[in-house]
Parts: structure tokens; C-alpha cells; sequence
């Protein structure tokens, strides 16, 4: 917990210690308070529609309950930021099927850190004793075959790659009968995520998820999105573009560690009704955290 909420140090320093100060400065929640709340909120990512709809519960409960103290409304806004993240109807942990490979499908815009994000995850498996075969289905950029397999031998984890410029859905079509043939516990397959093309993209993941359904009905399991949380408001529409695509199942947020953007992950949530999976918080093999959202909530806000 410490370690998060030191890694959330640079969202705690922004929002959390400006509201602080905001809420330290004030004997009455008034008219001014709200203004100046909407400015904070607004600024650190929420959103602006998530933005009105927090402050318009706010208000409402203020007047219904006659609150006076501003602590209570900084207690209203925490609580409020905690009903988004756990808006989502799917429980937040990955539920793995009872036989065979649990297939997991990522997609996600380049530079967001999808490959970093599938070695921590395979690294995950790996610790808790599952089998991983990393699938390279991203053959546009060899920069990124290369990358998987980097993080393949670093985890332990073993990886089917053919060269750049391969159809990516036959990689994929291949990866799978290879991974059911050797049995392993668990496939990931890296796609790519090339977006000034987006159209081309998303039709090659359509045909990609296609393939996997197809070859194993039922999967992929996970379709998981990788976001970039310094990106800010830029990945709900990311989120969006690939959802209508090809159904996001669960989310990976990134970079917590470097922004004080945090609160976009309130905004995600509330929009995509989706549910946060893990959260990474730096660098490393072990800076991929299961999400909690209390635990995240608390690790902001105490
Ligand atoms: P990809 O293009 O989406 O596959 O992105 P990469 O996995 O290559 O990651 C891009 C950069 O982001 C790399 O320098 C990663 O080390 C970095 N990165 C990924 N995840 C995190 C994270 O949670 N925190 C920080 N600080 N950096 C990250």
C-alpha cells in the first residue's frame, strides 16, 4: 500500500494536496468552493462530463443533508470518486476458463506500454506457476517482436514470432494450435497498434479476434486495452474506438507512476463502464498492481 501510495505521488501532490487546500481555506462550503472544485477536477483529468455529474450529486447531497463543514464534502467527492471505478458490471479480477488456455487478446495504441504491460502480466502467471506463450501478432513494427521476446526470456515465458510483415492473424492462428498442442496455461497475444491507421487496425484486430473465436470458441477470454494515463482525456476516446471495434473486456492503465493525471481513471471507468484489471506504476517486472479500487481511492485520498 505504501508502495502505491508512493508511486500515486505525483496525482497526490496535484489534485489531492490542491484540494486540501482548497477545503483548509474554508470555514462553509459555498457557491465559491464549487467553482473552484470544478476548475480543480476539470484540470486533473476527470473530465468534464464526470466533472458536472460528480459536483451535481454534490450539491444535491449538500442541500438535501444541509452539510456545512467542507470536510464532509471532501468525504462526498471521495466517495463519489470511488461509486465510477467500481461502476463496472464485471467483477475487476480475470476470471480464467476451467480447461484449456486462457487466451488474452491486447490491444492498444503504440507507446502506451502494451508490451511492457503483457511481460509484467506474463511475469504474474509465471509466479503463481502457469505455463505463458507470448503470441507476436504486432508484425508491422519488428521493434516489437523484438521487444516481446526480450521480455519473454526475462519472465520466462516462451514466445511464437514469424517475421516482420507476416499476416498477423495467421501468427495468431498459428500461436494458438502451438499453444494448445504444448498445453500452456496461458496465451497472450500482443497485437499492434499502429493508429494512424486506424481503420486498417481496427479491421486487422476484428480479423484477429475473429480467427481466435474461431480456432477456440469461447476466446479470446480477455480482450484487454492498454492506456496511457499521461495521455488524459485522450484515452477514453481510444477506449471508445476500440471497444466498438472489438469489445474491450478489461483495462490496463499505465504510467500512473509518472502523471498527475490519475483522476482519468474515474472518467474511464464512469464512461466505459469497464473494468480496471491492473494498474502499472513503473517500469519494472513487479509494477503491475492487481487494481483495488478501494485500495486506490484510499492510497489517493489518505
Ligand atoms: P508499446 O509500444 O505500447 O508496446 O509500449 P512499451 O511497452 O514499449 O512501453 C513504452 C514505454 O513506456 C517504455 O519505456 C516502458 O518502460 C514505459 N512504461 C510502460 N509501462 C509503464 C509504467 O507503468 N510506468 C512507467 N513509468 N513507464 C512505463
Amino acid at each position: 500500500f505504501q508502495r502505491l501510495q508512493e508511486r500515486l505521488g505525483k496525482t497526490r501532490d496535484s489534485f489531492v494536496y490542491q484540494l486540501d487546500r482548497l477545503f483548509l481555506g474554508k470555514k462553509e462550503i459555498d457557491q465559491e468552493l464549487f467553482e473552484q472544485l470544478e476548475e480543480l477536477l476539470i484540470t486533473s483529468d476527470l473530465g468534464v462530463g464526470t466533472t458536472l455529474d460528480l459536483l451535481d450529486i454534490a450539491r444535491k447531497k449538500v442541500k438535501r443533508e444541509q452539510l456545512r463543514d467542507p470536510q464532509s464534502l471532501k468525504s462526498i467527492i471521495r466517495d463519489q470518486i470511488l461509486t465510477y471505478i467500481e461502476a463496472s458490471e464485471q467483477p475487476a479480477e480475470l476470471v480464467m476458463p476451467e480447461e484449456g488456455p486462457f487466451v488474452i487478446m491486447v490491444v492498444g495504441v503504440n507507446g502506451v506500454g502494451k508490451t511492457t504491460t503483457i511481460g509484467k502480466l506474463a511475469a504474474k502467471f509465471i509466479r503463481s506457476g502457469q505455463s505463458v506463450l507470448l503470441v507476436a501478432a504486432d508484425t508491422f513494427r519488428a521493434a516489437a517482436i523484438n521487444q516481446l521476446k526480450i521480455w519473454g526470456d526475462r519472465v520466462g515465458a516462451e514466445v511464437t514470432a514469424r517475421s516482420p510483415g507476416a499476416d498477423p492473424s495467421s501468427v495468431v492462428f498459428d500461436g494458438l494450435e502451438y499453444g494448445v498442442a504444448r498445453a500452456f496455461d496461458v496465451i497472450i497475444i500482443d497485437t499492434a497498434g499502429r493508429l494512424h491507421t486506424s481503420v486498417n487496425l481496427m479491421a486487422e484486430l476484428k480479423k484477429i479476434r475473429r480467427v481466435i473465436d474461431k480456432k477456440m470458441p469461447g476466446a479470446p477470454h480477455e480482450v484487454m486495452l492498454v492506456l496511457d494515463a499521461t495521455t488524459g482525456q485522450n484515452g477514453v476516446s481510444q477506449a471508445k474506438l476500440f471497444h466498438e471495434a472489438v469489445g474491450i473486456s478489461g483495462l490496463a492503465l499505465t504510467k500512473l507512476d509518472g502523471t498527475a493525471k490519475g483522476g482519468i481513471i474515474a472518467n474511464v471507468c464512469r464512461e466505459m463502464k469497464i473494468p480496471v484489471r491492473f494498474i502499472g506504476i513503473g517500469e519494472q517486472m513487479n509494477d503491475l498492481r492487481d487494481f483495488n479500487a478501494r485500495e486506490f481511492v484510499d492510497a489517493l485520498f489518505f
